[in-house]
């Protein structure tokens, strides 16, 4: 009797396990680990380098260029599949969003080899699928690191207009090919949470709406329910990490348009992840969960999932900060007022990597709002920073070790010879070269540079944002510039 009802049990679960066509969590990691493109090391790739990545796999893909940027460079794509099934997936059409497509070079790996264990897999989608790829719609914008393109045009509400050629080729290439289902890849702020969680959204989705009403057709309802499939995957990997996005209609929007147009639209929004600044595991998200997805739409696994399913995802907030400070002491007119103080370190490009601007957000009551860094500092007390008095030759001549000497004796400024304004470095300092004098503050719109004191001990130095805990200094990286 006992066996009976497990075998049933069993039975029962297998067979809905069956009809989803979910390829195994180890599967997904495996294949990925195996056959990453290790050309792309982090996100500030550009075009010249994906060109020879693209004409490698020119045997097993068709590729076609299909048009140019506003600056002249080319824009392909790459097509594989012999199957009914058409599949269009774009990324990049914002230039700075570059995670996908990382991925798309680690899928072309994959679903180019062979004489593996995923044959098997291989075929099926081979078999049932046509998949079109755009990889980096958007060049001018990537070789700037830059959202929007050579125009300042956003792709993104150009789609009816179409007076960039980037969204001319878009456009012709879904009405020339008429997918069935589309895939829009894009990455968003790392400062959005899943709402009223502390969790970052490391990836959010959407099948955006295509009008007003935000009306359920049979077209978006296929996108619903792949989503569905997708957000299982991610909840074995992130748990509490993905967000869906609001489905408000935008009519300049090509996701909103293009589900109007009538191919299944999904979006996938690569957010951030603490300790990936270059969103390699991000990308590894991606490739996990755009090839489970291809594989449910080649077997149709994906009318296993519902539209009630897609709902309960829950929604993207964006209350998510670097760093809150609690009830730090700051003085006013001879009073000191306890207020919880929230900053952001922005990056900024400079060549192919960044520095950043930390700034204070906002400030008072921030209880609505998430730290990916917390302090509690009640009892701790704002004091400005000095400047050394002695000018360094440059900034390497100052350690680390050198650094936390200076910041111990409140030093938090520097002066230095030889560098010159906008050369990085990464020292928890602020270094000059162009002005004598430096303001850091605790108002908004400041820049977070300052101690914080426990009676008359500096216990902890802020700077451009960036918390250093002055008795046990964590290892971290600081992205810093001359100024
Ligand atoms: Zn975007």
């Amino acid at each position: 009797m006992f066996v009976l009802f497990l075998f049933f049990a069993f039975g029962c679960k297998t067979a809905s396990e069956n009809e989803k066509h979910a390829i195994e969590l180890e599967t997904l990691e495996t294949v990925f680990e195996q056959y990453k493109e290790p050309a792309i090391t982090h996100r500030r790739f550009k075009h010249a380098d994906i060109q020879p990545l693209i004409q490698k796999h020119s045997s097993a893909f068709e590729i076609e260029e299909l048009g140019e940027s506003v600056e002249g460079k080319s824009i392909s794509s790459l097509t594989w599949g012999e199957g009914q099934t058409k599949v269009l997936l774009w990324s990049q059409m914002h230039g700075n969003e570059s995670t996908a497509t990382m991925s798309l070079f680690d899928l072309f790996n994959f679903l180019e080899a062979s004489g593996d264990a995923y044959d098997e897999l291989r075929q099926v989608l081979k078999s049932n699928l046509q998949i079109k790829f755009i990889p980096m719609l958007n060049p001018d914008g990537a070789d700037a690191f830059k959202r929007r393109n050579a125009l300042d045009i956003d792709l993104n509400r150009d789609a009816i207009s179409q007076i960039s050629p980037e969204a001319v080729i878009l456009k012709s290439i879904r009405d020339a090919f008429e997918p069935e289902f589309g895939f829009n890849l894009h990455d968003q702020q790392i400062y959005y949470n899943v709402d009223k969680t502390p969790k970052q959204a490391t990836i959010s989705v959407l099948a955006p709406g295509y009008n007003y009403e935000r009306d359920i057709n049979e077209v978006r309802a296929r996108a619903m329910k792949a989503i569905v499939g997708m957000n299982e995957v991610l909840q074995q990997v992130i748990p509490g990490g993905v967000g869906k996005y609001d489905d408000g209609f935008e009519p300049r929007a090509f996701g909103d348009n293009i589900q109007k147009w009538g191919t299944s639209t999904i979006l996938i929004e690569s957010g951030g992840y603490l300790g990936d600044p270059e969103k390699q595991f991000i990308r590894k998200l991606n490739f996990m969960i755009i090839l489970n997805a291809l594989h449910q739409i080649a077997l149709k696994g994906y009318e296993a999932y519902s539209v009630d399913q897609y709902f309960e995802i829950p929604d993207n907030g964006f209350q998510l900060m670097d760093l809150i400070l609690q009830e730090v002491q700051v003085p006013v007119e001879g009073d000191w007022y306890p207020i919880d103080i929230a900053i952001r370190r922005r990056e900024s490009n400079a060549d192919s990597t960044y520095y950043v601007n930390g700034s204070v957000e906002d400030l008072g009551d921030m209880q609505v709002y998430f730290g990916l860094e917390e302090l509690e500092a009640n009892g701790l007390r704002y004091e400005e920073g000095k400047t050394y008095d002695q000018v360094f030759e440059s900034v390497n001549e100052i350690t680390s070790e050198k650094a936390l000497e200076l910041l111990r004796s409140g030093y938090s400024v520097v002066k230095v010879q030889n560098d010159d304004p906008g050369d990085l470095h990464n020292l928890p300092l602020i270094v000059l070269k162009s002005r004598d004098e430096f303001t850091g503050g605790w108002q908004t719109g400041s820049n977070p540079s300052f101690f914080l004191k426990q009676d008359e001990v500096l216990k902890y130095a802020l700077i451009n944002g960036y918390l250093i805990d002055l008795q046990n200094p964590k290892d971290q990286v600081f992205k810093q510039r001359v100024y």
